[in-house]
């Protein structure tokens, strides 16, 4: 990262933004607009294309012609193989101005920013694109007589809704293996971080993307997303977001051509210190990051800290003095630990959780209010309550912010009983040596992903998903294919 350049680039002008449908930047039907604000000041950064149902259709319409037509699935794999590689090769030649951009529209620290977003999804889009060579459709072992034939076929229009988080990383994780498949794509960007996704959409085109086959239509969700969840013409929908919205997808499937949906909603993620874990001292500086990194907002942040009570009050002590060290600030400083909060109601929404908390007797450790205010932007120190009970609102439902719930345990059982007691069953951790009792608890909990004396961090090579109401598909690894390949039977008589 060339960090002599983000004093530049953090001042550099944005120009108003279009949609990009078939090929070529659009405004809305109706001329609207909408501002984009940023969180480092609460000023506006620019404006977005305001979307309307009449653009969502276009855009279907625009990515059904060009799936129809064969432009892109009809391609020989390994040429669309060189446009995908071609692609992440541009994207990461733009990586530190894309990462830029993002976190001055997100507030993402730019050292968690540079990596996690433009790199990655570089990484994703050639992951998948490698792949386009290497998938095989099977023949059944029939009898003779016969010849059973499973083809692998595209699924058809994808509709891709994503949040604000990480916008390009959850997008790529869409976006790579729904074009790799031969798919074509309606995506819609969150209202308040869309300026990435529609530059990576850009040099899509630069790389020989035909047209069409990915659209972007920025607005609302009520209206652009709702347009695409009803749309009889798009075939899959893959969603990253809140469970209220995951729900009303379902329902506009049901309600229009039963499109399959496939949700990657929230968590909260319990991370289990038993008292015979190997490293103390890795387990509170993993518990930190893995709830404060990007101020929380991050699906699979370890929200809930179950600890042996033996070890409760000197575990926890120690995490708020790591806690002490970690800066929070300007998102664009390479030395901030911390960025800002993505918006006014989510730093509301945190600081309602601690005022609860606060009411009810539980001791807050660190933090507890907003900061840095003078700033215009919006910062909140990161937040330690103590002495949680498993059914306080802190310890049920998801913050998506910096503040970590501390509920102490007694036993295996308890703390398996309490880590599943939630609605959700997106990620957990476990800390222990005892190589028995981690192999239990990787069974006992009910998640997608189980990390053990780590938090965080795995790789694309795996599967991401939930479990319960975190959602009902995965994204990353061969298995994201699923989702973007129908199968189909063919049945001979010889
Ligand atoms: P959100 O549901 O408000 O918005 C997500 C997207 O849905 C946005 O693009 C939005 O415009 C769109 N949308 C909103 N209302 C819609 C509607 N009625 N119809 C169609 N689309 C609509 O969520 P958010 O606040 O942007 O994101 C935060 C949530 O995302 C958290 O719950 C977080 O845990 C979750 N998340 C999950 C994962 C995962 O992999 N499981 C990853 C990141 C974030």
């Amino acid at each position: 990262m060339d960090v002599s350049r983000i004093g530049d680039l953090r001042s550099a002008a944005v120009p108003p933004a279009h949609h990009l449908i078939d090929g070529a930047m659009r405004e809305a039907s109706d001329g609207g607009r909408m501002a984009t604000l940023s969180p480092l000041d609460g000023a506006e950064l620019t404006t977005l294309a305001r979307g309307t149902r009449a653009d969502a259709d276009a855009a279907v319409a625009a990515a059904r012609a060009a799936f129809d037509d064969g432009r892109w699935q009809g391609m020989a794999p390994a040429a669309r193989k060189a446009v995908m590689l071609k692609w992440a090769a541009l994207i990461e030649a733009e990586a530190l101005d894309l990462a830029v951009l993002g976190v001055r529209e997100n507030g993402t620290e730019i050292g968690m920013a540079f990596k996690a977003e433009p790199l990655s999804a570089a990484g994703t889009i050639r992951y998948y694109a490698e792949a386009i060579d290497k998938l095989y459709g099977e023949i059944a072992p029939t009898a003779p007589g016969t010849l059973g034939l499973v083809h692998r076929e595209p699924a058809g229009v994808v509709g891709a809704i994503v949040p604000w988080n990480f916008p390009l990383m959850i997008g790529a994780w869409k976006l790579g293996p729904a074009l790799a498949a031969g798919c074509s794509v309606v995506l819609k960007p969150p209202e308040t971080a869309s300026l990435t996704l529609l530059r990576i959409a850009e040099l899509a085109l630069e790389a020989g993307l035909p047209p069409g086959v990915l659209n972007v239509v920025t607005g609302e969700g009520a209206v652009v997303g709702d347009a695409i969840a009803r749309s009889m013409d798009v075939d899959v929908l893959v969603f990253t977001g809140s469970g209220a919205t995951g729900r009303r997808l379902m329902e506009a499937s049901a309600q229009s051509n039963l499109k399959r949906v496939y949700l990657e909603l929230g968590g909260k993620s319990p991370n289990i210190v038993f008292a015979d874990a190997p490293d103390i001292g890795a387990a509170v500086k993993a518990s930190a990051n893995g709830i404060f990194r990007n101020a929380g907002q991050v699906c699979v942040a370890g929200s809930r800290l179950l600890v042996e009570r033996s070890i409760c009050d000197a575990f926890v002590k120690a995490l708020a003095e790591v806690t002490g060290t970690m800066n929070v600030g300007d998102p664009l400083d390479p030395a901030t630990a911390i960025g800002a909060v993505h918006s006014l109601d989510q730093l509301d929404r945190s600081l309602g959780f601690v005022e609860e908390a606060r009411a009810q007797g539980r001791p807050i450790l660190s933090g507890g209010g907003r900061i840095l205010e003078e700033t215009g932007g919006y910062f909140m120190a990161p937040t330690i309550v103590a002495d949680v009970a498993p059914c306080d609102r802190v310890a049920q439902e998801e913050v998506f912010g910096p503040v970590l719930a501390v509920i102490p345990f007694d036993s295996e059982e308890e703390a398996v009983a309490i880590a599943n007691g939630t609605d959700y069953g997106l990620a957990a951790g476990v800390w222990t040596a005892d190589l028995g009792r981690a192999h239990r608890m990787i069974r006992a909990l009910r998640a997608g992903v189980v990390h053990v004396n780590t938090y965080g961090g795995s790789d694309l090579t795996v599967p991401l998903g939930g479990v319960k109401q975190s959602g009902n598909g995965h994204d990353k690894s061969l298995h994201a294919f699923d989702k973007y390949l129908d199968l189909k039977t063919a049945w001979i008589s010889l």
